[in-house]
């Protein structure tokens, strides 16, 4: 009878159940690992093999003895080295040196030779699979514990080593680390919106971006501060939510992208990839598939500066994401996606030289690059950023002035009077911001009367305004009107959105 042990495969963010059978038949010497298993996974025998002599079982015998270990369903590729655990433990059943029942148990962990478990990735989606498919425990590798334990109603011990694992299983005791809740330490950042002079439009469009969860495409002289202003942007944003927490953790823990200690992501992410990235570094996929910059900024901020700069592959990749918030990666094995929720910004300068119509220097860009640098940015791109501004430069007086500036921390706390607001509108819909909302939500939510109709009606015939720009600028009316706790839509609503909707164009 082939022993039976139970196993999970990353899948994107998600993970699927694997059953690793074992099977020992008398015949030519042969250790076969099958059912698509990657080169790693193959490599798992050797690993194996020392790891079970080192715990002081026998090991796979190198004479008459057929082993098979089988991972099922085949149809999934499997990848990496978390199943040698459960690949050690199906060969010491199938060998009879262990007599368990396992069935409702889950394990993972890489083996060392010496029999020491190691720690995996993607610990946080793999548990939340465990649990959801009613398993009772899972064993993860003792690093993997803290991560590992955010998934609440399910057990979760965690071994050091192999030999460690089958004394647990055997029945004795095994010591479980205390989990400590983290002090926290807030710093004060260097970027707080107090710091930064002038711009008041850019901050207050900064302001609307972080409450309705807005795009925002920034444009102006080298110098100008919008880099700057970037960064003051993540010290304005709402708290994570406990779920968004665990949200951001999957995506990291699936990248291995967590830094040694790190279990939890508590804050929101900013990723700003340069613009020299790969395609596939910034979407994610690749051979082991990884989620890419795009999917670490879930829940967060992904920071693009001097966009145009960007490969046009890049620029064009960003279409899905921007419009669906998941990023698909498609494979020979099948396509699935990991999610990408995040706000853009990028930079840009008004031309290649930096200077065109600044009124600072002269520019030296041809009338033609300047028009091939803006035109990487192309229409469907161009529709899905909410707010375009225009970042001058601050004048010399304007940077010497003292008066005292609004603090980061006091915005933050109208942005997030701005999202309860959403928060209680869209309870009954699967969406938190004004940004989210389709088509038929504008229609339901974003109420205009008559003098504001007439308004929009001018507005988007004097600028040829796409469908998808029209809705926009709705949307945009609806997160000013909710700074304002306002609950319809007027007129100078719209009148503000039309100000970071209508780039001048050359
Ligand atoms: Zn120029």
């Amino acid at each position: 009878m082939p022993s039976k042990v139970f196993s999970a495969a990353l899948y994107g963010i998600d993970a699927k159940i694997i059953e690793v059978e074992s099977d020992i038949s008398h015949g030519l010497h042969s250790f076969n690992i099958v059912g698509l298993p990657d080169k790693s996974v193959d490599e798992s025998k050797d690993r194996v093999n020392s790891a079970i002599k080192n715990s002081g079982f026998t090991p796979p015998k190198k004479t008459n003895q057929k082993i098979t270990i089988n991972l099922a369903p085949a149809k999934i590729k499997k990848e990496g080295p978390a199943y040698d655990l459960p690949i050690a433990l199906a060969y010491l059943l199938a060998s009879k040196q262990l007599i368990l029942d396992l069935k409702d148990k889950l394990f993972l962990g890489e083996l060392a030779l010496n029999g020491k478990v190691r720690p995996v990735q993607g610990v946080l989606s793999i548990v939340s699979t465990a649990q959801k498919n009613n398993f009772k425990e899972v064993i993860v590798p003792l690093e993997n514990f803290k991560e590992a334990s955010l998934i609440k109603n399910i057990k979760i011990t965690p071994v050091g080593t192999l030999y460690e694992c089958i004394d647990y299983l055997k029945g004795n005791e095994i010591q479980i680390p205390k989990l400590k809740e983290k002090k926290k330490i807030e710093k004060i950042s260097d970027f707080d919106f107090c710091y930064i002079k002038s711009q008041d439009q850019a901050k207050q469009a900064l302001k609307i971006a972080a409450s309705g969860g807005h795009n925002v495409s920034m444009s102006g002289p080298p110098g100008s501060g919008k880099t700057m202003l970037a960064k003051a942007f993540m010290t304005i944003l709402p708290e994570l939510s406990k779920e968004e927490q665990i949200e951001t953790t999957k995506v990291y823990s699936v990248a291995d992208r967590l830094e040694e200690g790190e279990y939890l992501i508590e804050k929101r992410p900013f990723r700003s990839p340069h613009h020299s990235s790969s395609l596939v570094a910034l979407t994610g996929g690749g051979t082991h598939a990884k989620p890419g910059e795009i999917s670490l900024a879930h829940n967060g901020v992904l920071f693009l500066d001097e966009f145009p700069e960007f490969q046009k592959n890049a620029i064009e990749a960003l279409r899905q994401p921007l419009e669906d918030r998941k990023i698909t990666i498609s494979r020979a094995s099948g396509s699935f996606s990991y999610p990408a929720k995040l706000i853009l910004i990028t930079t840009q300068n008004p031309c290649p030289c930096g200077y065109y119509n600044t009124g600072q220097k002269e520019c030296t860009c041809s009338m033609h690059s300047i028009m091939q640098y803006q035109k990487k940015i192309s229409g469907p791109i161009a529709d899905r950023i909410d707010m375009q501004i225009e970042v001058p430069m601050v004048e010399h007086k304007k940077l010497s002035d003292d008066t005292e500036l609004e603090k980061s921390l006091n915005i933050k706390k109208s942005i997030q009077k701005a999202r309860k607001i959403q928060e209680n509108r869209f309870k009954k819909e699967k969406i938190y911001t004004n940004s989210e909302m389709s088509q038929s939500q504008i229609k339901k939510y974003c109420k205009l009367d008559e003098e504001s109709q007439i308004f929009l009606k001018n507005i988007s015939e004097q600028n040829n305004l796409s469908a998808r720009a029209y809705f926009k600028l709705i949307k945009l009316s609806r997160t000013i009107a909710d700074l304002e706790e306002s609950e319809n839509i007027k007129t100078h609503h719209l009148a503000e959105a039309v100000q970071y909707r209508i780039k001048s164009k050359i």
